[in-house]
């Protein structure tokens, strides 16, 4: 099996259930890190089993994604558009992160006939040519060198800052933003320069795409973080817990905007499996899970209480927290690669972030319930008492 981490982890999974996964040995591990922010819902969640199950039995792949009606796909569609604000009325299917992303700056330059594309230093959007060209400089540089060319005309700006919102212009096309910086380690937004990056791209016509594949699905404590801070994209790309566990992204707009791609050229985008049956059913019944136990609604407290816990300790110097995304800064990479090699022996699994290897990250499964997160904070202790 083909590798691209240097240093793999290594635990063997036999099961998973809840807020935890087994090895073959039977030893217990906290999933601090969710499939990094994809099992929201919990593992091996009965619905989404069932809904599974049920799916797979009545039927799988039948034809290239748009071309039929298939129901899973057509509900999933309706209720994601319910909840997504205002224009945001359509969802195109696809299979990952990085491919809602491509759609996102495919449209974006499709709908302007421009062809700047701008986004944040320090931000992740993937891992294929048009995505990685979206890696912000210069930081990103050090992941994207060796893959050189990619996409001309991309620049980057900072993140929070209101001067260099100057530079986004009529040549731009799009302007891809995490609503919250993910892989950058946490980083949260300005509520008043979210709403100066809206104001811009409307002023010069460029289309604002927020990039909510870590941050969507009830992750920050509202279905997605935009609602939090009231913001209205033009685009927005899902993935990750979107698919239920299952493997499956999606790029939501206005139905004009999206029917771009029916013509000139028609088949703007095509994609084999994207909307898999299968991956929709999941991702409805984990949707559906979420609304109808309040999952949502407990996120913020959970997250809170996280907070609380692990920032008692002397060797932690600053959390920076979103709802359930939190990283615990430690100020030190030496801390962080010891700390790790003690989790992994203690039975928690976490992970740094691809921007700030000096703090460790807390996204478990938002169902994880108060008694474990008491539990998963005192093994934290003892693992940072060891450092
Ligand atoms: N965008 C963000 C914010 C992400 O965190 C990720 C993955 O970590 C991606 C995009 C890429 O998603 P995928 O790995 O499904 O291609």
């Amino acid at each position: 099996m083909g590798q691209t981490s240097p240093a793999p982890m290594m635990v063997e999974v036999e099961r998973a259930e809840g807020s935890f996964f087994y090895t073959p040995e039977g030893k217990r591990y906290f999933d601090l890190v969710a499939g990094v922010s994809v099992s929201n819902v919990g593992h091996g969640n009965k619905e989404v089993v069932e809904a599974v199950q049920k799916q797979a039995a009545d039927y799988m792949h039948v034809m290239v994604y748009g071309e039929m009606v298939e129901r899973p796909q057509v509900e999933y569609a309706r209720r994601i558009a319910e909840l997504l604000p205002g224009k945001l009325d359509c969802v195109y299917f696809v299979n990952s992160g990085a491919e809602a992303v491509e759609v996102a700056l495919k449209l974006a330059k499709r709908h302007t006939g421009r062809t700047e594309l701008i986004s944040m230093r320090r931000a992740y959007h993937g891992s294929t040519h048009g995505a990685m060209s979206m890696m912000g400089t210069p930081e990103g540089e050090e992941w994207k060198a060796e893959f050189r060319p990619l996409l001309p005309d991309v620049k980057s700006i900072n993140f929070n800052s209101f001067e260099d919102l100057e530079q986004i212009s009529e040549r731009t096309a799009g302007v891809l933003c995490e609503v919250v910086q993910g892989e950058a380690g946490v980083r949260l937004p300005n509520p008043e320069w979210l709403k100066a990056l809206r104001k811009k791209c409307t002023d010069v016509g460029a289309m604002l795409i927020f990039d909510e594949i870590q941050t969507g699905m009830g992750r920050t404590g509202a279905m997605f973080a935009s609602a939090k801070y009231g913001i209205e994209p033009d685009i927005v790309c899902l993935a990750k817990a979107f698919g239920g566990g299952m493997p499956l992204g999606g790029v939501a707009s206005n139905k004009q905007i999206l029917d771009d791609f029916t013509h000139n050229p028609c088949l703007g985008h095509i994609t084999t499996f994207g909307g898999h049956p299968v991956c929709c059913a999941a991702g409805l019944a984990a949707l559906n899970y979420m609304i109808n136990n309040n999952i949502v609604e407990q996120v913020e407290r959970k997250g809170a209480m996280f907070e609380e816990l692990v920032s008692k300790h002397n060797k932690v110097l600053e959390i920076r927290r979103s709802g359930l995304l939190l990283a615990v800064e430690l100020g030190k990479s030496e801390y962080l690669y010891r700390l790790m090699e003690i989790f992994k022996e203690i039975g928690i699994m976490s992970d740094w972030f691809l921007y700030c290897d000096t703090a460790f990250r807390i996204s478990p499964p938002l169902t994880i319930s108060e008694a474990e997160i008491e539990e998963c904070c005192t093994l934290i202790h003892e693992a940072l008492d060891r450092l």
